[in-house]
């Protein structure tokens, strides 16, 4: 063999040494670059999402946090939402009349709101005032078509004080329901306020542990405009509490703390 064979060889043992030395080194950048890629991706999603964790009843997440097995305080505002496929786990249909075109998963309600509305309804109805449910349960695909549409119809200004964007909807919680009466054709009028059935509800509801979850003139707080059709359940004490101290939940969770809401004091249950 000849040195010029031999010193050939060599060569291009050395070139294949320093090919696989580089396809090993832009391996491993490659590896760091994606590795980064996921912890700085899995970061941001982890600081974003939130997470409903059905064994502990409890939803988790940087703005949530709340535990919904105490949910007669569950509060769910502008700033607190609850995850997409977050569903009550005990709804049940209130033995109420409700108006006629009131969709099937409207008539749903968490089980013990519903029980605290057939009597709300049934002590009602003693003081000969006739309501009728229009929208209770509503899931997050449900309240995400009729912020659209209300959007499209009625433009920013007035959806953001009347409609709740998907996932901000109490009727999400099963805690809320829309009523209304014969006198304004069952619809959802501010108007209902000056109905027998609105000054009844507005006089009597926190006895049955129901509070108007969006006031007169605390739209600056709630958010929301006046809507003395939307009763909100919190319990009967929570309800009296609101009432007497004229505050809303918004208010009364902020008190609170929300740490401090893992223990709700048992006067308040
Ligand atoms: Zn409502």
């Amino acid at each position: 063999m000849g040195t010029r064979v031999r010193r050939r060889r060599k060569r291009r043992r050395r070139k294949a040494a320093y090919t696989g030395l580089f396809i090993l080194l832009f391996l491993a950048v490659m590896a760091m670059i994606t590795h980064c890629i996921f912890l700085l991706h899995g970061h941001s999603v982890l600081s974003k999402s939130y997470y409903y964790n059905k064994e502990s009843n409890i939803v988790m997440g940087d703005i949530v946090s709340i535990k919904v097995e105490n949910p007669k305080v569950l509060l769910v505002n502008k700033e607190h939402e609850l995850p997409a496929d977050y569903v009550p786990e005990n709804l049940v249909m209130p033995d109420v009349e409700f108006a006629a075109n009131a969709a099937e998963e409207r008539r749903y309600m968490d089980e013990t709101a519903s029980e605290a509305l057939e009597e709300l309804f049934a002590g009602a109805k003693e003081d000969g005032v006739e309501m009728v449910g229009v929208s209770g349960y509503r899931s997050y695909n449900t309240q995400s078509s009729i912020y659209y549409r209300n959007l499209r119809r009625n433009g920013y200004g007035y959806t953001s004080i009347y409609s709740a964007q998907p996932g901000k909807s109490e009727h999400q919680t099963g805690l809320a329901i829309d009523v209304s009466c014969a006198e304004i054709g069952y619809q959802l009028y501010s108007r209902f306020a000056q109905t027998k059935e609105g000054i009844w509800l507005q006089e009597h509801c926190e006895e049955y542990g129901f509070i108007i979850r969006y006031p007169e003139n605390k739209t600056d707080i709630t958010g929301y405009a006046y809507e003395p059709w939307h009763i909100r359940y919190v319990g009967v004490k929570v309800a009296q509490y609101l009432k007497l101290h004229d505050i809303t939940l918004d208010e009364y969770s902020k008190a609170m703390g929300y740490e401090e809401f893992y223990d709700v004091p048992s006067e308040f249950n």
